[in-house]
């Protein structure tokens, strides 16, 4: 019952786990927001340093199942060093992408292709979604200059 393509996503997906990416402490916040997935109990703390518009650091901290540490920890990988469009425009694609749209994932993002494997765990997909949807929250304040710190829920995300 091994499929080959299964193996490689678990491989990428235990490698974020054992050895999550964005753990150093930021010199300064800017944007800081909390997510909670209730349904499997993943809490997340995640915190930016801007500069100039682009992501200098991130920050995440993340308490749950394999599933949500490692998808936050590729979250910190794929947007560290991107510019605030298109941090915003992967995590929407990674979104997207979690809710079963045919999404074509760009090379240079190719750990993320792994995140498609949860699909097929219907209940693992909020998990996954958690961090993706707490870093747009987070962007989207601090675009509009609502920058209080937020929590957000994933049980708050409506299915569209
Ligand atoms: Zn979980």
């Amino acid at each position: 019952m091994s499929d080959p393509l299964d193996d490689l996503y678990r491989d990428i997906i235990l490698d974020h786990y054992r050895s999550p990416r964005g753990k150093k402490p930021l010199n300064r916040i800017d944007i800081a927001t909390d997510g909670h997935n209730p349904s499997c109990g993943d809490e997340l703390m995640l915190q930016v340093e801007m500069e100039d518009g682009t992501i200098k650091d991130i920050h995440v901290d993340c308490k749950g199942c394999a599933i949500s540490v490692a998808s936050a920890s590729m979250l910190a990988e794929a947007i560290k060093g991107k510019p605030l469009d298109e941090a915003k425009r992967i995590a929407e694609l990674v979104k997207r992408m979690l809710k079963g749209e045919d999404v074509e994932v760009p090379e240079e993002f190719e750990d993320l292709d792994a995140l498609k494997g949860v699909r097929k765990f219907p209940v693992r997909i909020k998990c996954a979604l958690l961090a993706w949807v707490t870093l747009i929250e987070g962007l989207t304040n601090y675009e509009s200059g609502n920058n209080t710190k937020k929590t957000i829920s994933t049980e708050e995300q409506k299915s569209e």
